[in-house]
């Protein structure tokens, strides 16, 4: 095929040679299109109507290569699960290139799935058809919640059967799209090593890339560690708002760009308990939803130790005290993110000293009750006044749901606007649709079984989570009781 729309500029592969191997994908038997996000081709100035086709399926499984691309596996290190892994790197992805989008933004193109690298270690290089569908529907709702996200272009079959911890099951490649796939990792990667000036030469092409108001700052590398800090701040306060637990909050799945990235074992809170935990590796919940902030802090403190050099190349000590300084502002940065989100999702559009208790107290009424958090949040609107009997309705016993609302609509009667002008704001925040866990999990299974409909359905009702449609009912509950304890596998 002819370059289809990709007019690539590789700033990756020419600017940072050594910070990677050039590889290419694995031949594949029967590349075929399973799901094309029409939509997101046209915004990165792609020709849609070629790529949605068996020649697209080549490119996207990495069967064959668009005129233009530097395909690549990157370097990169990681602490896992708190165990740090000096390299491990795209293991069965990769980099086809960097286009610029019709908004003028920067974003990669990347294949999971494509087959193994030098950096695949003991794995096939492979990824199947639910975890790419998983990712496909879960980066693409999160897209629509407002969280940053990459996203999912398309999801290919390969026409192999990969084998699996259950058996056999449909190869597959998900095609992503990204600010790029910088992470902590990449730069744990050279520190490991002690590769000072690789170093450098990464952090100014990040300092370009997602933070160019920072070129030429003479404290450019404590400016990125604070920018990035402010950008996970905000992220994973967004998470915690949506009930999202990324499950593997490895320093390799934490992007510097803020994005969230690595949908593996990830799922949604239906109740609200901060230590729910999902994935059967994560058997000490160091991931658990609650957790989340502090493992973000964490992880920025690692990224901050593969600065130090940088920050102050001649008095360590004083790089150790102002990078100490930066992480050290997570907490409030977070807090103020955080909190800044929750007023708007009770409704609230003026500041008052009290607010951070109202939010965090109703935390605790929701956590003592194990309440559904996404229909709590969308019933709020509705409870302005009266008797709030939906919301109430929610709670086996709302006796502490009852203590909370007086003190929230006096802080009402304190802002400003109208009930219905509330009501409208509240209800564009906060959603109807999550993806379930439940509804994920039968629109995956039915996919392996060669049935798309459930999937295609889903991904419809989850692109647009805030208008609540007749019919659609199911879609906003939570997981009925005889679907037990979720578990997720990566
Ligand atoms: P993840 O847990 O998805 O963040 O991946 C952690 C590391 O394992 C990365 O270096 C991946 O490239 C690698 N990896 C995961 N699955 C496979 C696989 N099937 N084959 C080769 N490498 C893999
Ligand atoms: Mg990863
Ligand atoms: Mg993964």
């Amino acid at each position: 095929m002819s370059t289809a729309g990709f007019r690539f500029d590789n700033t990756y592969a020419r600017e940072l040679e050594g910070f990677y191997v050039p590889w290419k994908g694995a031949e594949v038997p029967a590349p075929r299109m399973i799901r094309f996000n029409r939509p997101l081709a046209l915004e990165l100035g792609l020709d849609a109507e070629a790529l949605d086709s068996d020649a697209g399926a080549a490119i996207f499984a990495g069967h064959t290569a668009p005129e233009g691309a530097a395909q690549l596996a990157m370097a990169y290190a990681g602490h896992q699960f708190g165990g740090f892994s000096p390299q491990l790197g795209d293991g069965r992805a990769l980099l086809l290139g960097e286009i610029i989008d019709t908004n003028g933004k920067r974003r990669d193109i990347h294949l999971k799935g494509s087959g193994r690298t030098p950096f695949s270690r003991g794995g096939d290089g492979k990824a199947v058809l639910g975890p790419v569908l998983r990712e496909y529907v879960i980066g693409e709702a999160m897209h629509a919640l407002g969280v940053p996200t990459t996203r999912a272009l398309a999801a290919v079959t390969t026409g192999e059967q990969v084998m699996r911890q259950d058996g056999p099951e449909p190869g597959a490649v998900l095609a992503r799209v990204a600010a790029s796939h910088l992470r902590v990792g990449t730069f744990q990667f050279f520190a490991a090593r002690g590769e000072t000036e690789r170093l450098r030469q990464l952090a100014d092409y990040a300092i370009a890339r997602h933070y160019p108001e920072l070129m030429d700052e003479p404290d450019r590398y404590l400016g990125l560690l604070e920018a990035v800090r402010d950008r996970q701040a905000a992220l994973i306060a967004q998470w915690m708002q949506v009930g999202f637990v990324h499950g593997v909050m490895n320093t390799d799945n934490m992007t510097i760009s803020g994005e969230t990235i690595d949908y593996g074992p990830c799922a949604f809170i239906d109740g609200y308990d901060p230590a729910t935990v999902f994935s059967s590796i994560d058997q000490h919940g160091r991931y658990a939803y609650g957790n989340q902030p502090k493992i973000a802090q964490w992880n920025l403190a690692r990224l901050a130790e593969t600065l130090l050099d940088l920050i102050n190349p001649d008095d360590s000590d004083d790089a150790v005290r102002q990078a100490s300084d930066v992480i050290n502002e997570f907490p409030l940065a977070y807090e103020r993110a955080w909190l800044s989100g929750m007023r708007a999702k009770l409704g609230l559009t003026r500041e008052e000293d009290g607010d951070l208790e109202l939010a965090t107290g109703l935390l605790s009424v929701l956590e003592t009750q194990n309440a559904d958090f996404t229909r709590f949040f969308r019933s709020l609107s509705s409870a302005q006044s009266g008797d709030a009997a939906s919301t109430r309705a929610l709670f086996d016993n709302p006796a502490g749901f009852d203590v909370w609302l007086p003190l929230w609509r006096a802080r009402l009667e304190r802002d400003q606007g109208t009930a219905e002008a509330r009501a409208l704001a509240m209800n564009r925040l906060n959603p109807v649709y999550v993806p379930r866990n439940h509804m994920v999990e039968a629109a995956l299974a039915s996919a392996t079984k060669g049935d798309l409909g459930p999937f295609e359905r889903l991904l419809t009702v989850l692109e647009d989570p805030y208008t609540e449609r007749p019919g659609l009912e199911v879609f906003a509950l939570g997981a009925p009781s005889d679907f037990g304890p979720y578990t997720t596998y990566c």
